[in-house]
């Protein structure tokens, strides 16, 4: 555990006198939380450091989860703390649209100096991954005058009106929500392994423009460098560079959607550094602010200039809180050297994979994949095929539970595992939520499909 870091222990309510247990707050959540808000896990959080976590029971639990890929710097991490800290004796809230404060605008500074294309940047700050997408749609429409925006099926953009319409799936997501937003067409996402390639998509997207949409209505086409919960599948190279020729040629807009795949899970800051391609603008949440809710648009500066004033914002937008913890953040990422550690953990976790991928006595694995730490594989019906095995991979993460790993799936076959450990995960905590890993792989493997 490192210097600053305390065990914890935690299994009383919040008023700190009665016990309380999953059990009982299942209980009172499923009265007073509507169901459409799902949980992966049922239990409650206590208390949580770097990349463990105790629920109100006072069990220990290993967090190959991150809160979705929030916490790359860890749970509570001492100088995230305290840069928060320093900050909550100072002020927590002006609304930078009415009293500006040095922290948003530094944090901008810091962000433009490592926007993944040449030239003057600027950047927006939000709250959420959605509001980010939903910002970058305004600016991408603002600069070219054009509505359509293309998007990938198996792509997540969040749950707002205009991300719920530019996401990929439709169940959960976008049934029973009415009319979404129209000009949004979606193209197939290249899985080789799924019997969709880079031509199909291409081929997609130039039927799109003949049947449904001149390429000069198209404001932006928007793309996750790795896809997230769509099931953690890289884009391919020649698909980012085929579709940045493309956007070239009619004057759309490249968005790079790195809420999941920034701030260092891939092993560089941004996913899309991997593909040799520049964005027009990018799109960042989660690992941002090391668990405080901040977001944000980085961009040309000709085309973030595009809105007139007034027409961006919001009235936490920017919070001095998360700000402060960015800033913290960005230092963080820097000073233990966590591109370098998202490949090393990576590395291990491949390795493990590719161990576990080879025993009979586990559920099958395959398609073993990913950047950095960003690492998926899909649970299979049978040694060596690609057939989706959506119910084991429900009881694996349910076996890992049960070890005390938080585990989550995702995909649009819900077969893929992801992981998304802390890059700040000591080793020892790494080997062992990886051996908790082959165990959950063992319980999860019927004697069907174990032969
Ligand atoms: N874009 C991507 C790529 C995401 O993974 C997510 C969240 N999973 C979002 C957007 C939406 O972010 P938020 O939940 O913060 O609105």
């Amino acid at each position: 555990m490192p210097e600053g870091r305390t065990a914890a222990s935690g299994n009383r309510d919040v008023s700190g006198s009665s016990f309380a247990t999953n059990a009982s707050l299942l209980a009172r959540r499923t009265k007073a939380v509507p169901r459409g808000v799902a949980h992966a896990t049922n239990i409650y959080a206590a208390r949580a450091e770097n990349a463990e976590l105790w629920d109100v029971e006072g069990r220990r639990f290993i967090d190959f989860a991150g809160g979705i890929a929030v916490l790359n710097t860890g749970h509570r991490h001492p100088k995230v703390l305290a840069a928060v800290q320093r900050q909550l004796e100072r002020f927590t809230h002006t609304a930078f649209q009415v009293v500006a404060y040095e922290s948003y605008v530094e944090l901008a500074e810091r962000l433009n100096a490592v926007a993944p294309f040449a030239g003057p940047a600027k950047t927006l700050l939000l709250t959420t991954g959605a509001e980010a997408i939903e910002n970058a749609v305004k600016i991408a429409r603002a600069s070219t005058g054009r509505s359509a925006i293309i998007a990938f099926a198996g792509g997540f953009h969040g749950r707002t009106m205009m991300a719920m319409a530019l996401t990929g799936k439709v169940a959960p997501y976008k049934r029973q929500f009415g009319v979404l937003p129209g000009e949004v067409y979606h193209l197939p996402f290249p899985i080789a392994h799924h019997g969709v390639s880079v031509s199909d998509t291409l081929k997609a997207l130039s039927a799109l423009f003949k049947v449904d949409v001149e390429p000069s209505q198209v404001a932006a086409i928007t793309v996750e460098p790795v896809q997230g919960e769509g099931g953690f599948y890289v884009a391919p190279k020649e698909l980012l560079s085929e579709l940045r020729r493309i956007s070239d040629e009619h004057g759309i807009l490249l968005i790079s959607d790195e809420v999941q795949t920034g701030f260092g899970r891939t092993g560089k800051m941004f996913g899309i550094e991997h593909f040799g391609v520049e964005p027009d603008l990018l799109t960042m949440a989660k690992s941002l602010a090391g668990g405080f809710p901040l977001s944000g648009v980085l961009g040309k500066a000709e085309i973030m200039d595009a809105v007139d004033a007034g027409g961006l914002g919001g009235t936490y937008a920017g919070s001095p809180i998360a700000c402060a913890a960015a800033l913290a953040v960005l230092d963080i990422i820097e000073n233990e050297n966590l591109l370098d550690r998202a490949n090393q953990i990576g590395f291990k976790i491949k390795s493990a994979l590719e161990i576990f991928a080879a025993r009979r006595d586990m559920a099958p694995i395959a398609a073993i994949r990913g950047l950095g730490a960003m690492v998926g594989f899909e649970v299979v019906r049978s040694h060596g095929g690609f057939q989706p095995g959506p119910d084991a991979t429900k009881r694996v993460t349910a076996a890992a539970l049960d070890q005390g790993l938080i585990l989550l799936s995702c995909g649009i076959h819900n077969n893929t595992i992801r992981i998304l450990v802390p890059l700040t995960v000591e080793d020892a905590v790494l080997a062992e939520g990886l051996s908790k890993l082959g165990e959950a792989l063992k319980a999860g493997a019927s004697p069907m499909i174990a032969s």
